[in-house]
């Protein structure tokens, strides 16, 4: 039986031989978690007391130094102000996504966009949907996705956090198309990762790959782009992810598409200074910004 100090302190010794190097950060997260505590602060106030869950911390410690993404081992992963349960069903939440959302609340409020019928569509873990209901309480949110297993995650995430939004599976804007509703907004991460070299180890082990890669890294944004007329009111916004080098492609098919006069768009780029963003507004005179954050 030992204490959670003396725990850290081996656990902290044991892996210094090991290939994968995990930080004091990674140890006390992993005893907090394995203790069912909810902070730093209640981790080192009950530092001499015995560990409890000895097993829970050393199985979730060897999937650690195995090289499982913390997340999908913790089960957890913040999106700004929400933790959300994930597994690896789901994509973890990235900081550009945390951007994304940043990016169009921003639009919203400085430009008094109409925001009562929002979608995120392909959501995932529901991190963009579930925030938009958080900031935006009176809003129709609808999220959907292809994946049951995928929305069975972003349904407890709604669950915990009582923030309740449609959900609705299928493929691409099938639901949306298929139940006439018009959107004011519309936000998506969809895969589009078409390289697969682009795909880091640890995302290509772990996480689900249809959440990243596509054949096509377009393909979501075509259909986006060939049904806007059908599913935006005549005022909209739409919000995209894209990948660092899709600024060229996405500015032909937004040619081909958009030909009404009123439509204007932007990219921005994320905290690493690439591209990440596309915003296409129609019907109305946006002032666009270029540095958010
Ligand atoms: N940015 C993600 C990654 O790093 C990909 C997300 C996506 O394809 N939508 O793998």
């Amino acid at each position: 039986m030992s204490t959670l100090r003396e725990t850290f302190l081996k656990t902290r010794n044991d892996i210094k031989s090991q290939k994968v190097s995990i930080s004091d950060n990674i140890i006390y997260r992993l005893l907090i978690n394995a203790e069912g505590m909810n902070s730093f602060t209640e981790l080192i106030t009950n530092f001499d007391k015995t560990l409890a869950n000895p097993h829970c911390f050393e199985r979730n410690l060897a999937k650690v130094l195995e090289g499982q993404p913390l997340q999908y081992v913790l089960g957890e992963a913040p999106f700004i102000d929400l933790d959300l349960y994930v597994n690896s069903n789901v994509l973890i939440p990235r900081p550009e996504t945390e951007g994304l959302v940043m990016l169009v609340q921003k639009l919203i409020s400085d430009n008094s966009l109409n925001h009562d019928t929002i979608a995120d569509v392909c959501t995932g873990s529901g991190c963009i949907a579930l925030y938009m209901k958080y900031k935006y309480p009176n809003s129709r949110i609808i999220a959907t996705d292809l994946y049951e297993d995928a929305l069975a995650v972003a349904r407890s995430n709604s669950e915990r956090h009582k923030l309740f939004v449609d959900f609705m599976k299928g493929d691409k804007l099938q639901p949306i198309l298929e139940s006439n509703i018009k959107l004011d907004v519309l936000i998506s991460n969809p895969p589009y990762v078409e390289n697969q070299d682009d795909i880091e180890p640890i995302v290509k082990n772990y996480e689900p790959m249809y959440a990243v890669y596509s054949e096509d890294g377009l393909a979501f944004y075509k259909e986006y782009f060939k049904n806007y007329k059908k599913i935006m009111n005549k005022k909209f916004v739409m919000a995209f992810e894209i990948n660092y080098d899709q600024k060229e492609s996405l500015t032909k098919l937004i040619g081909k598409y958009f030909k009404d006069e009123d439509t204007s768009f932007l990219f921005l780029k994320d905290i690493y200074d690439k591209y990440r963003y596309l915003i296409i507004t129609g019907g109305y005179d946006v002032k666009y910004f270029e540095i958010w954050l």
